[in-house]
This record gives C-alpha cells, sequence and structure tokens, in this order.
C-alpha cells in the first residue's frame, strides 16, 4: 500500500472536522499538524492536529487514528496555542518537587516577579 498522503488526509479532516465548542466548521489555515506516523505494514496512521476555532476562538488538539477504512478522532480542549503545542510536545512534566521549589521560592520573593520570569 501507498503510505499516507498527509496533505489530502488533511484537506479531508477540513471537512468532517467541527469545533466541538460551537461546532464551527475549522479551516485549514488554522490547523496544523503536530506530529504524524505512519505504518506501511499494518496500513495505519496516527495524527495529532491542532486548530483554533476563527468563530469561538477555542484551540482543540485532535488525534486521528486510521487503521485501514476504520478513522478514530479524540478532541481535547487546550490553552496552548499552536507553536506552544510544538513548543511543548518533547518538555518533560513538571515534578512534584518543581512546583514545591517554585512555592517556596515565591514565598519569599520580593522584587519585579515579571521581570524575573521574562529575564533572558
Ligand atoms: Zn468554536
Amino acid at each position: 500500500m501507498k503510505p499516507y498522503d498527509f496533505k489530502k488526509v488533511m484537506q479531508w479532516l477540513g471537512h468532517i472536522l467541527k469545533c466541538p465548542i460551537c461546532g464551527h466548521k475549522y479551516n485549514l489555515g488554522t490547523t496544523q499538524v503536530i506530529e504524524s506516523r505512519q505504518d506501511e505494514v499494518y496500513q495505519d496512521a496516527e495524527i495529532l492536529i491542532h486548530s483554533d476555532c476563527s468563530k469561538c476562538k477555542s484551540s482543540v488538539m485532535f488525534n486521528v487514528e486510521i487503521r485501514g477504512p476504520e478513522v478514530f478522532s479524540v478532541g481535547v480542549v487546550t490553552d496552548l496555542t499552536g507553536s506552544d503545542s510544538s513548543k511543548f510536545r518533547n518538555r518533560q512534566p513538571i515534578s512534584a518537587d518543581e512546583v514545591l521549589s517554585i512555592h517556596e521560592t515565591l514565598k519569599s520573593f520580593k522584587g519585579n516577579l515579571l521581570e524575573e520570569l521574562t529575564k533572558k
């Protein structure tokens, strides 16, 4: 079997994917593929898509699995923008120790927090 043409898959998805919040149909301009994987032997593919709704401004990530003729889709509402999704996808989750550490630091912090956080 030929590998999936993700451009065509995206065009097709653009026709069927709707915003789960307001029901508005997505346009491809505000939809981006975050990650894709396909297996030619088992004829399956998995695509992670981020979409911004142009009507209600909510963001949703869709995990679309294609297994032969069957398509499974799961959407999750997110506050990440498209570029956030790419930026954070390979990061490790924050640990409990890191949360405690920042809590301890902020308890006694005196100064300009915004300045500290945006310092390079
Ligand atoms: Zn919407």
